[in-house]
């Protein structure tokens, strides 16, 4: 049985990298639809010997500072209501920020099944934000490095009992 990760996560924590770590060249469609269907980009994602899709929240970028908190509160929600479990990403060089945790309020709220991904962990400059991620209140994190594909495989460990 296949199953659906949604990448949820406050703009720049490196949530579209890792996407298209998991993705590669298999991106499956790009939703153009109106509305906030428009910024969830779904792809087929390949991790070792699991394939399932993967959404990613984009288009948050663009929002101005007001309307942001509410397209991040329609977008993540959206996101879960369609997936099966989520890969929460905050940016553990920067540490728990208060949008990180009005994520992690949306989330509990939606009693998401949420992995914490302490995502820029490469090397020793992450620790302290590691740590941190422990305050969410949402599980032990795992550390992850999107764009030097480190923490794969305690990824994939995590992914393979929902696969
Ligand atoms: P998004 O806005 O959450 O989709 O974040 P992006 O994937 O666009 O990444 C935002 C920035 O963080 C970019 O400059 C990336 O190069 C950088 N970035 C992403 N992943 C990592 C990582 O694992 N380590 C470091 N040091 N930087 C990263
Ligand atoms: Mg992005």
């Amino acid at each position: 049985m296949s199953f659906t990760l949604a990448i949820v996560g406050r703009p720049n924590v490196g949530k579209s990298t890792l996407f298209n770590r998991l993705v590669g060249k298999r991106l499956a469609l790009v939703d153009d639809q109106p509305g906030v269907t428009r910024d969830l980009r779904e792809g087929a994602a390949r991790l070792g010997d699991l394939n399932f899709t993967v959404i990613d929240t984009a288009g948050l970028e663009e929002a101005t500072d007001e309307s942001l908190q509410g397209r991040m509160r329609a977008l993540t929600e959206r996101a879960v209501s369609m997936a099966d479990i989520c890969l929460f990403v905050i940016d553990a060089r920067v540490g728990v920020t208060s949008t990180d945790r009005v994520f992690a309020e949306i989330l509990r709220k939606k009693n998401a099944h949420v992995i914490v991904a302490a995502n820029k962990a490469e090397g020793n400059a992450a620790e302290g934000g590691v740590l941190e991620a422990y305050s969410l209140g949402l599980g032990e994190p795992l550390r992850l490095s999107g764009e030097h594909g480190e923490g794969m495989s305690d990824l994939y460990s995590m992914l393979l009992p929902i696969s």
